[in-house]
């Protein structure tokens, strides 16, 4: 499975507008960061954010592969890109799926009123395993906000889940996200910096992990103030260990 991430900002991207803080003025191309979106196997986009229109472009991204979309919940950060998304041109699939949960399919609809052409939703009850061009795809509840908010597992001969908001994740969801080959997490704030009630803390994240044991653990939704990648790559390898990594970017990973 190939997973390329297209944005790994928090709600704002950085450098945030008019500010002069460390990160907002590094040189390092990896402190420049997008909302959150990954794409899978160059046709299964988790999450419209924003700034997707111009993620899509800037690394090339050949979207007439698009052939799915998934959201994790309606959060602007996660859903505003949406109305970019429907003039997708030379689709080879004539009907993109949105592979949604009914109450998420509430949320979007409140932000986007118009046509949800050319996509075609697919509502999907949380915790049911739905297939899609071979890889088998689920939705599991997780503590967040006041809106519903999933995770999403994937398997196909690995198994990928990404969890970019979260505040918990609840003791019943947590076996099937055992013994991953990768787990992506929530990377909001570091300790008190950044902390907000809606997310955990990469300290908490990393706890969660060593429980859940992922092959490999990287974060996103990285956080305004929490440190440059280069200083929160340190920590995590340091307290984590050496599977543990911060995402930026345009990095691309097969797992
Ligand atoms: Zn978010
Ligand atoms: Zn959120």
């Amino acid at each position: 499975m190939k997973i390329l991430f297209l944005g790994t900002s928090a709600g704002w991207p950085l450098p945030r507008l008019g500010c002069d803080c460390q990160i907002c003025q590094s040189k390092d191309p990896r402190d420049k960061r997008l909302r959150p979106a990954v794409l899978i196997n160059d046709s299964i986009l988790i999450d419209a954010p924003p700034d997707i229109y111009h993620q899509l472009v800037n690394l090339k991204v050949d979207t007439t592969k698009i052939n799915a979309l998934l959201i994790t919940h309606a959060h602007p950060d996660h859903i505003h890109g949406f109305y970019d998304l429907t003039h997708l041109y030379n689709r080879q699939i004539k009907e993109p799926k949105l592979i949604i949960p009914l109450d998420v399919l509430n949320g979007l609809r409140q932000f986007h009123s118009l046509p949800l052409k050319p996509f075609k939703p697919e509502v999907v009850q949380p915790r049911t395993v739905i297939e899609h061009q071979k890889i088998k795809i689920s939705y599991f509840p997780v503590e967040h906000s006041r809106i519903p908010c999933y995770g999403i597992k994937m398997k196909a001969d690995k198994i990928f889940v990404y969890l970019p908001d979260i505040v918990r994740l609840p003791r019943s969801e947590r076996k099937p996200v055992r013994d991953v080959h990768l787990l992506v997490l929530d990377g909001s704030s570091l300790s008190k910096k950044g902390q907000t009630r809606i997310h955990q803390s990469i300290e908490e994240g990393i706890k969660l992990a060593k429980e859940l044991k992922p092959k490999l653990c990287y974060f996103t939704h990285i956080g305004h103030i929490t440190g440059t990648h280069k200083q929160l790559e340190a920590f995590v390898q340091k307290e984590g260990g050496r599977n543990f990594h911060i995402a930026y970017d345009g990095l691309e990973l097969e797992i």
